[in-house]
């Protein structure tokens, strides 16, 4: 099993070979992982494992199993954990046998390449896996995995991360945070502020979240302005920990700000339990003005994740809860929806913030047009199902002309299989390679703006999008 040196490159030779010097001009940039979610605890003690190989590479991406579920292999089979804590399979050996007997489901997918990539490049596996491979390179793994090398401290530095950014709900005591800060070693982990379960009305359990965010912050939350207040708090709390950015998700890009008086009266009435899917929309709309307004004021860079419907399967959702593979894109508007917001915050220069589509129709007709206007605002790169190839591709040729690349971030990995980023960032950093060699052969950039725009798109959008510059 060996990888292509070439990989992702265009296969004209002139464009090829351009490609291949610039990707080399930047392969060896430190990795800097503005959003994902990767579990920080992995990172408390000095030699924190992995757990078994399906622990590592299986149970915890949906990315993975979402596939696997959708060739009706069961989820049970897989070992991941249900809600109510019914049996599933503990053997990891046998999950990862029926892991290997089907990874050829994941040919010519993103999910292959990544995890192809791992095996080779970090797990030093050469015989391809299948059905018959599969237990001679579970214990290869397990060997491997038990030298302190292997062990998630070690490979922060052997991948050469730079700064590693989690996604901690906004009532995380983020006690793993604090134990990595104490315990004195350098690698730079930052928490990111999540407030979807408290500023989304209708999350399931939000009276709960709502008690958790009074017990974290100290404020009694029984009213709009207190809900506020501890959000804020909450906020401050997260700055002394490194966080330069929170992060919200709604399924629509609306926004519009409800008069005070109005906000306190829906809060109550989720607070008596009788919110209606269209208040909760409306507060959801205000809470993303209120979420720039906090930006505004505390310098927070502003995430905004717009367009997946989460958790379509709802017997699987039942089953199994929120992540399991089952969020599907929809189409989405944003220069409507986007008015309210960007009229009495895209003007400020001092704000920062930075949109992520699922609805790759409103790239060119939106949203580049958007970021390449707004000073506060700036795209995302491709997230989550277009975090491909393909989809890097389309992003370049709808998005750059418009916008711009410095209207734009950089590279996110978003991913929760921390064992991939290396191979994330360099399908990015080889796409953006060779983006780059196509304008240098159409004459569109010379050499010396390539190099520098390869390099950009690499390291120096997502240190200054998310301001490690300053912090
Ligand atoms: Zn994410």
């Amino acid at each position: 099993m060996l990888l292509d040196p070439d990989r992702y490159f265009d296969s004209e030779p002139a464009q090829r070979n351009i490609a291949r010097e610039l990707f080399q001009s930047v392969s060896h940039l430190p990795i800097v992982s503005p959003h994902g979610h990767v579990d920080p605890n992995l990172f408390v003690a000095e030699h924190a494992s992995f757990g078994s190989p399906a622990d590592m590479l299986i149970i915890p991406d949906h990315y993975v199993f979402r596939m696997l579920y959708s060739q009706s292999i069961p989820m049970e089979s897989l070992g991941i954990p249900r809600v109510d804590g019914g049996p599933v399979e503990t053997d990891h050996r046998k999950i990862w046998q029926i892991f290997a007997e089907n990874f050829y489901l994941f040919r010519g997918t993103p999910s292959g390449a990544w995890l192809t990539e791992e095996l080779i490049n970090v797990f030093g596996v050469t015989q391809k896996l299948n059905g018959d491979s599969a237990q001679a390179i579970y214990d290869h793994i397990v060997d491997i995995m038990a030298k302190p090398i292997f062990k998630p401290r070690a490979l922060f530095d052997e991948f050469n991360i730079e700064v590693l950014c989690t996604t901690d709900s906004a009532t995380d005591p983020l006690e793993a945070h604090q134990k990595i800060r104490a315990s004195g070693w350098g690698g730079d982990i930052r928490p990111t502020f999540r407030p979807d379960n408290v500023v989304n009305l209708m999350t399931p359990g939000w009276m709960d979240n709502i008690a958790a965010m009074g017990a974290v912050s100290g404020i009694d939350v029984n009213s709009y302005a207190s809900f506020i207040a501890a959000l804020e708090k909450q906020r401050a709390f997260f700055k002394t920990l490194g966080t330069t950015a929170s992060d919200q998700a709604a399924i629509s890009a609306y926004t519009y700000a409800l008069s005070p008086a109005r906000a306190e009266n829906i809060f109550q009435q989720a607070l008596a339990d009788k919110i209606t899917p269209a208040e909760s929309a409306q507060f959801s709309a205000h809470m993303l003005m209120e979420s720039a307004r906090m930006s505004l004021d505390d310098g927070l860079v502003m995430q905004i994740h717009i367009g997946s419907i989460r958790n379509h399967n709802v017997a699987l959702f039942g089953k199994f809860g929120p992540d399991k593979g089952a969020d599907i894109p929809e189409r989405s508007e944003f220069t409507h929806n986007l008015s309210a917001l960007l009229n009495k915050y895209g003007n400020e220069s001092g704000l920062s913030m930075i949109l992520f589509a699922m609805d790759e129709s409103a790239y060119a007709r939106e949203l580049a047009p958007l970021a390449g206007h707004y000073p506060a605002l700036k795209l995302g790169p491709p997230w989550w199902f277009f975090d491909s190839i393909n989809g890097m591709r389309r992003y370049f040729d709808m998005v750059m002309e418009t916008a711009g690349i410095y209207n734009t971030v950089g590279f996110n990995d978003d991913t929760r299989a921390f064992p991939s980023i290396p191979a994330r960032h360099d399908v990015w950093r080889r796409a953006s390679a060779n983006w780059a060699a196509g304008l240098v052969v159409q004459g569109i950039v010379d050499m010396e703006n390539a190099s520098a725009m390869v390099e950009d798109l690499a390291y120096n959008l997502a240190r200054q999008a998310y301001k490690f510059n300053e912090v």
